[in-house]
C-alpha cells in the first residue's frame, strides 16, 4: 500500500467510538449581520493578529482531510466577508480523499460570489433566512436586507449547486407563523429547508431563550395541515432529522438540541477563527491548533498529532438548558454554527 493510500486509511474515532469524519470551520467572526440569537450589536471581534491566516486554516484542512475527515463546512460569522475566501475554498476543495465541501452563509454577499464558489467547487450552500417580511427580516438581523438575500438565492439557484438549504431559527412571536411561507418558498424553488432550535450560545439581552423557545414539535404540528411529512432516513452527515414533502418532494430538517438530542451520533468537531479546536459545540473541550502551527509552521504532522489526542477530550455530549444562563459564554459567531 502507498504511503497516500495509507494515510487516508486512517480515521478519528473518539472514546465512545464515534468516528469523527466532518469538520466546520469558521473562516471570520465577523458578519454584515447582528441576529438577534448569534450576537450582540457591539460585539468584539478577534483582534486580526489571532485570527488564523488563510494558509493556516488550509494546512488544518488538510491535515483533517488526510485524517479521514471527508466533508468540511466553512461556515462563521459570515464566511463570504473574509476577504480571498475564494481561494481557500479552492485549495480545500481540491483536496484528495474530501467528498465535500459545503458552505453556511447568510446569503448578503451571493449575487455577487455565487458563481465563484461553484467554480472553487463548492457544492452544497445552506443559506439563513429566517423570515420573508422584509421589516422583520431587517429586526431580526438587526439591519439585514431581505431583497438582497432573496436575489443571492435566486443567483445561487442560476448556478446550478447540487442542493441550496435553507435554514431558519424559529423564535416564538417573532416569526413563527412564518414557518408555513417559508416551507413553500423553499418547496417552490426546488430547496430543502431545516428548521433550527436557538441554542444558547453566549449571553444575550435581545431575548430571554426559555421565552422564545419553539419546539421542532410545534412547527411540525404547524406544517401537518398544510404538508404531508413523510419521515426518512436520509441524512447529509449532520444533525438534522429529516422529512419529504410528499406534495414537492423537498426535505424539511429539524435541528433540535433540546426536544430530540443529537449527541450520540456526533460525526463533527469545529475549528474557530483563533484556531481552537472545539469538541462539542456545548462544552469547553478544546486543542489550540494555532499554537501547534504557529510553534512549527508548515509541519502538518504536527498538527495532525494534536487532532488525534483531542479525540481523547471529546465530551459525550451537550448540556444545554434553556431555564439557566446559558454555560457557553461563547457566542455562534465565534464558534462556527
Ligand atoms: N453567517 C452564516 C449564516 O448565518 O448562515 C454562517 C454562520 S451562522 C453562526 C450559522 C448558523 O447558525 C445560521 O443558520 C444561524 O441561524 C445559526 N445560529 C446562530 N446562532 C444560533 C443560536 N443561538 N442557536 C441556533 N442557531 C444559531
Ligand atoms: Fe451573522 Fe450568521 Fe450570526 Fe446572523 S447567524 S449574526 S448572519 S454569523
Amino acid at each position: 500500500m502507498s504511503v497516500a493510500s495509507a494515510t487516508t486509511a486512517e480515521k478519528l474515532v473518539d472514546r465512545f467510538g464515534r468516528v469523527v469524519d466532518y469538520v466546520r470551520i469558521s473562516v471570520t467572526d465577523r458578519c454584515d449581520f447582528r441576529c438577534v440569537y448569534c450576537m450582540e450589536p457591539d460585539t468584539k471581534f478577534v483582534p486580526r493578529p489571532q485570527v488564523l491566516s488563510l494558509e493556516e486554516l488550509a494546512l488544518i484542512s488538510r491535515a483533517f482531510v488526510e485524517l479521514g475527515v471527508h466533508k468540511i463546512r466553512l461556515t462563521g460569522g459570515e464566511p463570504l466577508v473574509r476577504r480571498n475566501v475564494v481561494k481557500l475554498m479552492e485549495d480545500i476543495a481540491g483536496l484528495p480523499g474530501l467528498r465535500e465541501l459545503v458552505i453556511t452563509t447568510n446569503g448578503s454577499q451571493l449575487q455577487r460570489l455565487a458563481g465563484d464558489l461553484k467554480s472553487a467547487g463548492v457544492k452544497r450552500l445552506n443559506v439563513s433566512l429566517d423570515s420573508l417580511d422584509p421589516e422583520r427580516f431587517r429586526q431580526i438581523t438587526r439591519g439585514g436586507k431581505l431583497e438582497q438575500v432573496l436575489a443571492g438565492i435566486d443567483t445561487a439557484r442560476a448556478v446550478g449547486f447540487e442542493r441550496i438549504k435553507i435554514n431558519s431559527v424559529i423564535l416564538k412571536h417573532r416569526n413563527h407563523e412564518e414557518v408555513v411561507p417559508l416551507v413553500r418558498y423553499a418547496a417552490e424553488r426546488g430547496l430543502d429547508i431545516s428548521f433550527i432550535e436557538e441554542m444558547p450560545l453566549g449571553v444575550i439581552d435581545d431575548h430571554d431563550r426559555a421565552e422564545t423557545y419553539y419546539s421542532s414539535d410545534e412547527i411540525r404540528r404547524d406544517l401537518a395541515p398544510h404538508f404531508t411529512l413523510l419521515p426518512t432516513a436520509e441524512t447529509t452527515g449532520g444533525p438534522s432529522r429529516y422529512f419529504r414533502l410528499v406534495e414537492h418532494g423537498t426535505r424539511v430538517g429539524f435541528i433540535s438540541p433540546h426536544s430530540h438530542n443529537f449527541c450520540d451520533n456526533c460525526n463533527r468537531v469545529r475549528l474557530t477563527v483563533e484556531g481552537r479546536l472545539l469538541l462539542c459545540l456545548g462544552q469547553e473541550h478544546s486543542v489550540d491548533l494555532r499554537c501547534v502551527v504557529r510553534e512549527h509552521p508548515g509541519d502538518i504532522e504536527r498538527v495532525k498529532q494534536a487532532i488525534r489526542d483531542s479525540m481523547a477530550i471529546k465530551p459525550k455530549g451537550h448540556e444545554f438548558t434553556l431555564t439557566e444562563q446559558p454555560v457557553i459564554f461563547r457566542h455562534m459567531n465565534a464558534t462556527g454554527g
